[in-house]
């Protein structure tokens, strides 16, 4: 994805600025806002392949903006990086459960930001490359790589591009447990620092998604997560 477009939503100029030069630099085509409003405007017109976002923007907040994001059919399956300062631990925690893929905190070194922006965007484009659909199945959870789709008894589950990573790494090996970092491993390639609780996060959204067949996703003490394999 040479040409990827990246959408940024941040009020504050300067990293603005800062962001923008280092996508750029990088070969990305960038797009701006500066408040929720006219970020989701422009998601919804010109179809970004990846949302960074800053959580504090005046008028609709960058938590409004992802919830409606994952709301609509369009730009539901967009990733989402938030942008949040320490001090909003509390909004990491929303963000994710309202199906953001990832987030940064400020202050944050361009570098990271660009790892972070790669990592999710060779993701999904090797996911898109699988041809003619790969398909997944275990207990009622049917899992189509090519189409990005997962359903439970035939109906549709709307998965963030986190939880479909994660769950599409569980049903390829179920029955084996997960560490925590081994799960971060596996849906992001690794080498750069992820909260182990943002992985616990995750999970409950992918359980709540997956209605009873949630159940599956079974915690295993002391060591991480497995998918329990079909009888
Ligand atoms: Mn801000």
């Amino acid at each position: 994805m040479a040409y990827a477009k990246v959408l940024v939503v941040e009020d504050n100029p300067d990293i603005l600025e800062l962001v923008t030069y280092n996508l750029e630099a990088q070969g990305y085509e960038v797009l701006r806002a500066v408040t929720g409003e006219s970020g989701l405007a422009c998601a919804r017109k010109e179809n970004p392949d990846l949302i960074i976002l800053d959580v504090m923007l005046p008028g609709l907040n960058g938590l409004d903006v992802c919830r409606k994001l994952k709301q609509e059919e369009s730009t539901r399956r967009t990733p989402v990086i938030l942008l949040t300062a320490k001090s909003e631990d509390s909004d990491v925690i929303s963000g994710l459960e309202l199906g953001a893929d990832d987030y940064i905190t400020k202050p944050f070194s361009p570098k990271v930001l660009i790892a972070r922006a790669r990592a999710l965007l060779r993701r999904l484009s090797e996911e898109a490359g699988v041809a003619g659909g790969d398909l997944l199945q275990v207990h009622a959870i049917t899992l189509d790589s090519g189409r990005h789709e997962v359903s439970v008894d035939g109906e549709p589950a709307n998965l963030s591009a986190t939880e479909f990573a994660i769950l599409k790494h569980l049903m390829s090996n179920p029955g084996r447990v997960f560490s925590r970092g081994q799960i971060i491993d596996a849906v992001r390639g690794g080498n750069y620092p992820v909260t182990e609780r943002s992985v616990d996060v995750q999970i409950l959204g992918l359980r709540k998604r997956l209605g009873n067949e949630g159940q599956h996703i079974e915690t295993v003490r002391g060591v991480g997560y497995r998918l329990r394999g079909a009888p």
